[in-house]
């Protein structure tokens, strides 16, 4: 019996094949696979799979894929097909609502909120232990609360959202769009360009605007912030803790703990747990 467990990110597929006591690790690019595919190939070749679990950053409902920025999706209903198929459990989740099981494990919080900021903006929101999921599983997408006009657009079609000003697909349209070469956020941070500067204040202030919305909105006892941006600049958990007053509801900040993510792939970890 075998258990494969697939991280779907914005940038990575990564999967674990646990097999016989031994773990399988990949990692290949999501944009050059077609997910139909990755799973049909592995179910050929593994054929005592009896469980799956993928985290997928983009939008699923009850197994059905909604949206799929960032891999080719043959047939959204994947859960049904490849269950039927193959005779096996078949689990799917949003990589945010993932990376939130993981953290609530971790920490045993009842109201907890998760900011993630990597290729994507991303955000859960556990309420008294449960996670909120709104009526398609949709709750909770900050990176596409309108922020900013910017003169391109969104995965979403809108041309406003934070995501645009505050994740890593968004300031690789900022650098393009301004002949920019790609920086990383210490590089943009020291960069005298006038340019560089307006991206990174945008950046900055996008982060905290969506840390102090989900504090404002949700009113949750610790606000995890993650995503491979804020992990390799863990100064930004500093800036947030410094500036949400400015931003967010005082009465919602009291007692609030604001924390970095201790996961190196929550979402990983919570396609386990699904
Ligand atoms: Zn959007």
């Amino acid at each position: 019996m075998s258990k494969l467990y697939i991280d779907i990110g914005g940038t990575y597929l990564r999967s674990e094949l646990l097999e016989k006591g031994k773990v399988h690790k990949e990692k290949i690019l999501s944009h050059r696979v077609s997910l139909n595919e990755y799973l049909e190939k592995r179910l050929k070749r593994y054929p005592d799979i009896t469980l799956i679990g993928i985290s997928f950053a983009g939008q699923v409902d009850h197994g059905k894929i909604l949206s799929a920025p960032n891999i080719t999706v043959e047939k959204a209903d994947i859960k049904r097909y490849i269950e039927k198929k193959y005779g096996v459990v078949l689990k799917i989740d949003n990589d945010l609502n993932c990376a939130l099981l993981a953290e609530k494990q971790h920490t045993e919080e009842k109201n907890m909120a998760l900011l993630y900021i990597g290729t994507g903006m991303g955000s859960a929101v556990l309420e008294q232990g449960n996670v909120v999921r709104g009526e398609r599983n949709l709750a909770y997408e900050i990176g596409h609360v309108p922020f900013k006009k910017a003169p391109f657009k969104c995965g979403c079609g809108k041309d406003n959202c934070l995501e645009l000003f505050s994740s890593g697909s968004g300031l690789e349209k900022w650098y393009a769009y301004y002949g920019l070469p790609p920086m990383t956020i210490e590089e943009l941070k020291c960069s005298g360009d006038k340019h560089a500067k307006k991206i990174y204040k945008n950046f900055l202030e996008g982060i905290l605007r969506a840390s102090a919305t989900i504090v404002t909105l949700s009113n949750p006892k610790v606000l995890i912030l993650g995503g491979g941006i804020i992990i390799s600049n863990p100064f930004l958990k500093e800036k947030v803790e410094k500036k949400i007053r400015k931003y967010a509801l005082s009465s919602n900040l009291e007692g609030l703990d604001i924390a970095l993510s201790q996961f190196k792939n929550a979402s990983m970890e919570g396609a386990k747990l699904l």
